[in-house]
């Protein structure tokens, strides 16, 4: 029996809500985990070390890198982010299910080393509502904004690439989207190899 829990891994273009939409996720179903990452970029007013971003340094971050530290890592806007691999591997051994909120780069990286994870991608209902929401956010400056729309549009030409594609038109409406698929994703026969074995070894 398998009893490993199963990694997912949520891509979406900055501003499109995907830490709002996994938050409302979150609360609904508490049993998942989520994995806090490591960046070099500076913090956002109110966000805390260790609840948002582990905030590191360009050193720290790649001292940990070069330990076989990071699960996945990638630049994004000249800022490091990167998944520290114990707590995901860790939380996967007792068994329990880890959402990963990470950009495109890193979540290759990730069904590289993880074929068997969930693949989920967070689109807007149109690209006006992304960037109403990035000018709304008032937390990056007009330069800032040019260059998250600009990464938003390259990362939207790769969302076929994900499993599934879940429109943020409400965030609870997101949120069940999100809930439905990843239950789907547990019976893909992918995830149920050790269900065939298990029936085939008395055959
Ligand atoms: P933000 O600066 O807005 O918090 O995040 C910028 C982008 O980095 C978002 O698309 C977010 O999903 C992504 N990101 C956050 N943590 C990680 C991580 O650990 N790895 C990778 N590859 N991307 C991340």
């Amino acid at each position: 029996m398998d009893d490993r829990g199963m990694l997912i891994v949520l891509s979406g273009p900055s501003g499109v809500g995907k830490g709002t939409v996994l938050k409302a996720f979150l609360k609904a179903h508490p049993q998942f985990r989520s994995s806090i990452s490591a960046t070099t970029r500076a913090p956002r007013e109110g966000e805390r070390n260790g609840v948002n971003y582990y905030f590191y340094s360009q050193e720290e971050f790649y001292q940990l890198v070069s330990e076989g530290g990071m699960l996945e890592y990638a630049i994004y806007n000249g800022n490091c982010y990167g998944t520290p691999k114990r707590f995901v591997e860790e939380a996967l051994q007792r068994g329990e299910d880890v959402i990963l909120e990470i950009e495109v780069k890193g979540a290759a990286q990730v069904r590289a080393a993880c074929p068997d994870a969930c693949f989920i991608f967070i689109i807007p209902p149109d690209f006006h509502q992304l960037a109403e929401r990035l000018r709304g956010r008032g937390t990056e400056d007009a330069e800032a904004i040019v260059k998250r729309l600009a990464a938003a549009k390259d990362e939207l030409l790769r969302a076929s690439q994900y499993d599934y594609i879940i429109v943020n038109d409400r965030v609870e409406a997101a949120a069940d989207r999100l809930y439905t698929v990843i239950e789907a994703a547990r019976y893909a026969s992918k995830n149920q190899k050790h269900l065939i074995d298990e029936v085939l070894k008395d055959a």
